[in-house]
């Protein structure tokens, strides 16, 4: 939690000079001088220490976008312009590639391979945006009078606040800023108290891109205490927020008192179906990739592996062994196939799930606890891959989202029950099927309520295709098209160049 800045606090990065603040432009310490440490989850000691927002700050963050917005030239500033300062943007982040996935490894404690991915995510959706904002045209509407030009234009929403999780820092961030400034908003960014690092540097980043003063603005905090002064107000015109359902349902429930457009995408307990005809070693590979990547820290992560009764033990069986030889270590060592969990609250909250699953009849096969420690550091949040067999919707652990890397094995005979487990969640984020039937790969693709489906592949996404889920998994899309539209208005200019009186209320009237 927050406490007085010690004088002998060391930033531990080349590029990030300043851990500060940003507001109007300026790098600032918090207004009351708290500060927040920040913790390397492989070994859970603290390596930086970052400023603290107070609700005051956010506040004046909030004044410096409304006025950049309705007094500064970015939202008029012609589309090339845009355009050209995200692709300088993503130059940037390309030429500071190597530092950036260092502190994301370090905030984080996924592996430096999956921070890199992430950073060509970031590079690229912010040059999919740049792309895509200079074809977005005008469209005209014919209203059978052509005296009359009729067109619908798209213009900027206005302020944004911005508010990202802990699991993929500045991807989720990017997700969201790229469409943000290509639409001609200002902004405040919040990223998760507990990983900041990579969005304290991306914001420097954008300052040297030449992003103007109040047009970003950056606070770092916890978001039970700066919420209400960022959602609780008049001043904000959309929220864009990624992170847990309770937070979603505070957000949506305060936005809706003032009206503010709000899109939440939230968690998400997602089937990976496979079939007896399904390639054997890729869906083992994927199933496993599916679920254990980033230690199942992941929105989109495959935690229900619902399998065809007539393969399951041995399918089971197979990915038993192969999950027990993933190798877990800090994530900045090449050798570690995935890394510790992100804070010491996962790991409590994996070892309720454990408990929770034992006493509720599920078989644990493997996994369940911490790994043996040998060459880790004690002091990190360390847990097992683990999988429980014979499982059911009865139990919580098949209901909730756990975050983390926790498989549970469910089983069908046909077709339609396969269906059926797939959509009974409340959740409806992604889904998985795996089958060489291209017929039931139809019928269940076009069948599974969820927001992005997968067949015989798992996790993949592209910035050109929109990603968001059905049911409690939220509401609105980023990526793709829509993720432009949600921060645009649509305004219909009507312009009569020959007008004639309506003459409604004259006797010579026509009704
Ligand atoms: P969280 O809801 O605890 O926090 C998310 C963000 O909201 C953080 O920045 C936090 O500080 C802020 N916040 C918390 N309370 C707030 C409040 N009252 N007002 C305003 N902001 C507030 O979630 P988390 O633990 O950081 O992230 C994990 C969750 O995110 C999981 O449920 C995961 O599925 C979800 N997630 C979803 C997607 C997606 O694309 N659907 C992607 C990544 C993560």
């Amino acid at each position: 939690m927050s406490e007085t800045r010690s004088s002998e606090q060391t930033t531990a990065s080349p590029l990030i000079g300043e851990t500060q603040l940003y507001i109007d432009g300026r790098w600032r310490h918090a207004s009351d001088g708290s500060t927040r440490d920040i913790v390397n989850p492989a070994t859970g000691a603290t390596f930086m220490t970052v400023d603290e927002a107070t609700p005051a700050d956010a506040t004046a963050a909030i004044t410096a976008a409304r006025r950049a917005f309705d007094h500064g030239e970015w939202p008029r500033t012609p589309v090339a312009e845009r355009a050209a300062l995200l692709r300088r943007i993503a130059d940037l982040v390309a030429a500071n590639r190597a530092e950036l996935s260092r502190l994301e490894t370090l905030d984080t404690g996924k592996t430096l391979a999956e921070s890199l991915i992430d950073l060509t995510d970031v590079e690229s959706v912010l040059r999919y945006y740049a792309s895509l904002v200079e074809v977005t045209a005008d469209r005209a509407v014919d209203v059978g009078n052509p005296a009359v030009i009729s067109r619908v234009v798209r213009e900027p929403i206005g302020v944004c606040v911005l508010i990202a999780p802990w699991n993929y820092p500045l991807l989720q961030m990017s997700w969201k800023i790229a469409p943000a400034l290509a639409a001609g908003c200002t902004m405040v960014a919040k990223p998760s108290e507990v990983t900041p690092l990579s969005t304290i540097a991306f914001v420097l980043l954008c300052e040297q891109a030449g992003v103007a003063p109040g047009v970003l603005n950056l606070l770092q905090g916890a978001g039970s205490s700066l919420g209400p002064a960022l959602t609780d107000t008049d001043d904000v015109d959309f929220i864009s927020f990624t992170g847990g359902l309770s937070t979603g349902r505070v957000i949506s429930a305060t936005a809706a008192q003032h009206i503010t457009k709000v899109a939440v995408e939230l968690g998400g307990k997602n089937p990976h179906i496979v079939f007896a005809d399904a390639d054997w070693e890729s869906a083992v590979d994927l199933v496993l990739t599916g679920v254990f990547l980033h230690s199942g820290q992941v929105c989109s992560a495959g935690t229900r592996v619902i399998v065809e009764e007539s393969i399951a033990d041995d399918f089971v069986d197979a990915l038993v062994t192969a999950t027990s030889q993933i190798r877990i270590g800090d994530g900045l060592d090449p050798r570690s196939a995935t890394g510790p969990l992100v804070s010491q609250a996962q790991l409590d909250k994996m070892t309720d799930y454990v408990a929770s699953a034992l006493a509720e009849g599920a078989v644990l096969r493997t996994g369940g606890g911490a790994p043996e420690s040998a060459d880790r550091h004690p002091g990190g949040y360390w847990f097992s891959p683990t999988i429980f067999d014979h499982c059911d919707r009865s139990m919580r652990i098949v209901r909730e989202e756990t975050f983390g890397p926790i498989l549970t094995v469910e089983r069908f005979t046909t077709e339609a029950q396969a269906l059926a487990l797939g959509n009974d969640t409340d959740y409806g984020l992604a889904a998985g099927v795996q089958t060489s039937d291209a017929a039931v790969a139809a019928r269940m693709t076009r069948g599974l309520r969820h927001g992005t489906v997968w067949c015989n592949d798992f996790g993949y996404y592209t910035p050109a295709a929109e990603w968001g889920g059905f049911g409690k998994s939220g509401n609105g899309r980023e990526l793709g098209p829509t993720g432009l539209a949600e921060y645009q208005e649509t305004k219909h200019i009507w312009h009569n160049t020959a007008p004639t009186a309506p003459r409604w209320f004259t006797s010579e009237g026509t009704h």
